[in-house]
């Protein structure tokens, strides 16, 4: 169980994996702010830490798996000062905060479902947990590393630094720090330029605020995941993942509380994801250039050539190591798409082959390739090269080129539904293998009916039958199907 590897972060080192409590692992990440809808780079971060989560399972590790909500105190621009951006959605929308948290909450878990990410073992939401925050606040100032200003509390980022290092997980230094920051916004209540908030006090128009013992207000970004995760987990526990673009202030503002709070470093391992781009241009919802999963599914984006089946575009991040940049592109993904039904069709061959007296492959090595691959900081591309040897063995053994025994045969099965569908977690559906061959067939027929009919409009297009080709289309649409006429012929997605 325990060759595993990691990157740490906060070392900057690969480091081998030893939990505080042995054959068990504690695994928090930074969930969504739900107040829109996620987009590609929020789920590339997420279905890195799916494939983290499942192969820690698959080693047999009992996972503790906690994945916050963000439904309360994100202010605009992730400052102290600013409007709430669950209350300027719900303006926008005509609707209560609370509502924007739901429609969005379930939003985001109806894409999990589809890119088959296992729910977390524990998903607490920051407005669930006021009362631990407060606790916390309040132990962070009577041990002498927060002050209140007019009913907002402020963490003193200097004191700290004098008994601990601030700035420990990108290596800076408070001076260079400091240096690095302008003079913001309600900089006259803040004793030094990098203080932040640990609770806010409301204004008279805040919606969503709670009574504390420094009056009405709600709490910062940061204290709702130091109250969490160590509420759930333990005030040091083995494993925290995010984005990496939340390493400099959100993480780092963490690890401040939590060994301002508990005299304790949080987190034994801090694992963070590299971002996923457009153009080399990280996607987010500022910049606008996000793509929603949903326009990739159906191919309903001016950027698309087409639209991509959920695992499709999971085996495409699979094929990326976490922590590098990943550049979306239609050529990549296009790529992609043939190379996981190579995959999934070497899967279905698997089925039906045939033992003989001899090996020639070794499959041995094979599996232990697999396990090699994913011990060495959970590297999935390397991975998927060797299932693709994986794949050329059944390919040849179904040929005829090669043979394979009975009891190698049973070892190729389980390295590949173990590799493929436990831990790459490319079963389509939540449910794993057994789901995933159920519904198979079923998808594989309304995939032929559709292009079938798309080819008999297309027939009636090229002999300029409209009515025909439109009434196919319309019909189709009314169905929910989208269909996109690109370049390269038509495409279609639910
Ligand atoms: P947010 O909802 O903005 O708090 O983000 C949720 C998670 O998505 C965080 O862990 C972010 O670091 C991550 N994230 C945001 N943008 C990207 C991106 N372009 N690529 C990968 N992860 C991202
Ligand atoms: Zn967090």
């Amino acid at each position: 169980m325990n060759n595993l590897k990691i990157y740490n972060t906060l070392s900057r080192k690969i480091e081998n994996f030893k939990p505080i409590h042995e054959g068990r692992a504690g695994l928090y990440v930074c969930g969504p702010t739900v107040y829109s809808d996620v987009h590609l780079g929020n789920c590339r971060t997420f279905i890195s830490f799916d494939l983290i989560y499942r192969y820690l399972l698959y080693l047999g590790y009992k996972v503790r798996y906690v994945r916050n909500i963000t439904d309360a105190g994100h202010l605009e621009g992730d400052r102290d000062e600013g409007e709430d951006k669950f209350a300027k959605k719900a303006k926008l929308e005509q609707l209560e905060p609370m509502e924007i948290v739901q429609k969005y909450t379930l939003g985001f878990h109806e894409v999990m479902r589809a890119f088959n990410t296992l729910p977390p073992s524990i998903e607490p939401t920051a407005s669930g947990h006021i009362g631990e925050q407060i606790e916390m606040i309040k132990e962070i100032i009577a041990n002498g590393y927060a002050y209140e200003t007019n009913g907002t509390v402020y963490f003193d980022v200097e004191k700290y630094n004098i008994e601990f290092a601030y700035g420990q997980l990108t290596n800076r230094k408070l001076e260079d720090l400091m240096e690095g920051t302008r003079e913001l916004q309600g900089q006259d209540e803040k004793r030094g330029r990098l203080d932040f908030a640990l609770w806010i006090a409301a204004k008279s128009e805040t919606l969503m605020k709670w009574n504390s013992p420094w009056g009405w207000g709600f709490p910062g970004w940061h204290i709702e995941c130091s109250a969490m995760s160590s509420k759930y987990l333990g005030e040091t526990f083995d494993i925290h993942g995010g984005g990496m673009d939340l390493q400099a202030t959100h993480h780092t503002n963490e690890i401040a509380q939590s060994q301002a709070c508990n005299h304790k470093s949080p987190v034994n391992y801090w694992m963070h994801t590299n971002m996923l781009t457009v153009n080399n241009v990280r996607m987010s919802k500022n910049a606008g250039n996000g793509f929603l999963p949903g326009e990739l599914f159906t191919g309903d984006h001016p950027l698309l050539e087409k639209g991509y089946s959920p695992m499709a575009v999971r085996f495409f991040m699979m094929q990326t190591h976490y922590r590098s940049t990943l550049d979306f592109s239609n050529e990549a993904l296009q790529a992609s798409e043939k190379g996981h039904a190579r995959l999934i069709a070497a899967m279905k061959t698997l089925e039906n082959l045939k033992p003989t007296t001899s090996t020639t492959s070794d499959i041995e090595a094979l599996q232990k390739a697999c396990y090699d691959a994913m011990n060495e900081d959970f590297n999935a591309p390397i991975l998927v090269a060797q299932l693709f040897e994986g794949s050329r063995i059944i390919n040849s053994v179904n040929d005829g080129k090669e043979t394979i025994t009975a009891d190698d045969l049973a070892l190729l099965k389980r390295t590949m539904h173990g590799f493929v569908f436990d831990v790459l977690g490319l079963g389509g559906l939540v449910g794993g293998p057994d789901s995933y061959r159920d519904n198979q067939g079923q998808d594989d027929k309304l995939s032929s009916t559709i292009d079938l009919l798309l080819d008999m409009r297309q027939k009636a297009k090229d002999r300029k039958d409209f009515a025909t080709s439109d009434e196919i289309r319309n019909k189709l649409e009314a169905l929910g199907f989208v269909i996109k006429d690109g370049k390269d012929g038509v495409s279609w997605g639910v």
